[in-house]
């Protein structure tokens, strides 16, 4: 069985190599001759708006997914007329645009951040005033890993922030009819949230929409790109890790979804605001590899081919590191105890996520001892050690 991936990245990456000892083969489409999967199957280098390049792609295949939200819609619109396409288009509609995703979590009564749409400069002030200061100016689309946000303290930050804005409302994001989500707006304003801290839930939805779920999972940021996750997420209270899946089962539920889907919360006096989702497998959940009885990629592949999900219990704690623009000696990370290493073959390049390191352990404890073995490499701020360190005497095995 062949399964065509949209996206050639890391997350392709890891994919085929989930999916290999089930006996599957792949072929990814991606516009970079540079995309890291060429090393191990079958690429076709092409626009993802190029028909005659999809149509070639959808030769054969038994189903796409993707491994990159930014895929276009009609893209997968288009190959879904030929193959099915696992998760459903609608799901990478939601995610794409930040209002429509925020509306969505409100539809289905999911708490998130509050927010309103800003159309052009004009609307800046009058969303200011209905949000108030702080407040975080996005981009609705294309803006991922901190990218296209401003954060608004003052007036002076507002005046500035304009500036980056239309003059007006462009004609192609006005207001359209649908379903009562799409109402496009290039920008939107958000409240500061001050969390506690940032976590993620990763669930995995098969084909006949048996779900599992696993656990919640903490992570720590720089510049607007993750740094450091811990699972499970330290101190994690049954309530809080009852909400997470109950949002995730209602999205997943709400878009037919089939894969694995990820969403991020904010925690904040004592409840998750959720931010934003992705129709993927998930950064933050690279250290189900080593850390779970299956890993996220493996349950991506049995749900999107119809198989039985796989356990998505956690074994002991775990802690992963994102390798950012350069990385360490190898021998230097393997030669810590359960240590794992894994370099996706990128060319280095500032900001560039080039690989991750999973460290995992029975205890909080052993945990702690393994990430203060790990080389001088890790022990700058950027790679949050420290609170690595702190957090994980509160871990719970
Ligand atoms: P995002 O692209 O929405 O994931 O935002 C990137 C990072 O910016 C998040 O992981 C947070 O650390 C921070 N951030 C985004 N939105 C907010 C918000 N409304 N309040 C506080 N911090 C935020």
């Amino acid at each position: 069985m062949t399964i065509g991936i949209l996206g050639g990245g890391q997350l392709g990456y890891m994919l085929a190599l989930a999916g290999y000892p089930l006996g599957l083969h792949f072929r990814f489409l991606d516009p970079s001759p540079e995309a890291p999967v060429g090393r191990i199957a079958t690429r076709i280098t092409a626009e993802f708006s190029d028909r005659g390049a999809l149509k070639k792609f959808a030769q054969g295949l038994a189903l796409v997914t993707y491994e990159f939200e930014n895929v276009p819609v009609e893209a997968a619109e288009y190959l879904a007329e030929r193959v099915p396409v696992l998760p459903p288009p609608a799901a990478l509609e939601a995610a794409q645009d930040r209002l429509k995703e925020k509306q969505l979590f409100q539809k289905l009564g999911i708490a998130t951040t509050e927010f309103a749409a800003v159309g052009d400069r004009n609307a800046l002030d009058s969303a200011v005033q209905q949000i108030g200061l702080p407040a975080i100016l996005k981009t609705c689309r294309m803006g991922y890993d901190g990218k296209g946000q401003w954060i608004l303290r003052n007036a002076e930050d507002v005046s500035r922030a304009k500036n980056e804005l239309p003059h007006e409302h462009s004609a192609s994001h006005k207001r359209t009819k649908g379903d009562g989500l799409d109402q496009p707006a290039a920008f939107i304003l958000e409240r500061f949230v001050p969390f506690t801290r940032e976590l993620s839930i990763l669930a995995v939805r098969g084909r006949t929409g048996e779900t599992a779920v696993y656990p919640l999972i903490e992570n720590h940021h720089r510049g607007g790109i993750l740094r450091l996750s811990l699972a499970p997420a330290p101190g994690l209270e049954p309530a809080i890790q009852k909400m997470a899946e109950d949002a995730a089962r209602r999205v997943s539920e709400s878009l037919h979804y089939v894969g694995v889907l990820a969403i991020e919360f904010f925690q904040h006096q004592g409840r998750l605001l959720a931010n934003e989702m992705a129709p993927r497998v998930h950064n933050s959940g690279h250290w189900t590899i080593e850390g779970a009885i299956t890993s996220q990629f493996e349950n991506h592949l049995r749900a999107v081919t119809g198989q039985p999900l796989g356990a998505t219990n956690g074994i002991g704690c775990s802690a992963m590191l994102n390798l950012i623009g350069e990385v360490p000696e190898s021998s230097e990370v393997l030669t810590v105890r359960d240590a794992h290493l894994h370099l996706y073959g990128k060319t280095p390049r500032a900001g560039r996520k080039l690989g991750h390191v999973t460290l995992r352990a029975a205890s909080p404890e052993q945990l702690a001892a393994r990430l203060s073995e790990l080389p001088s490499f890790f022990h700058r701020p950027d790679y949050c050690l420290d609170a690595a360190l702190s957090r994980a005497a509160s871990l719970r095995a």
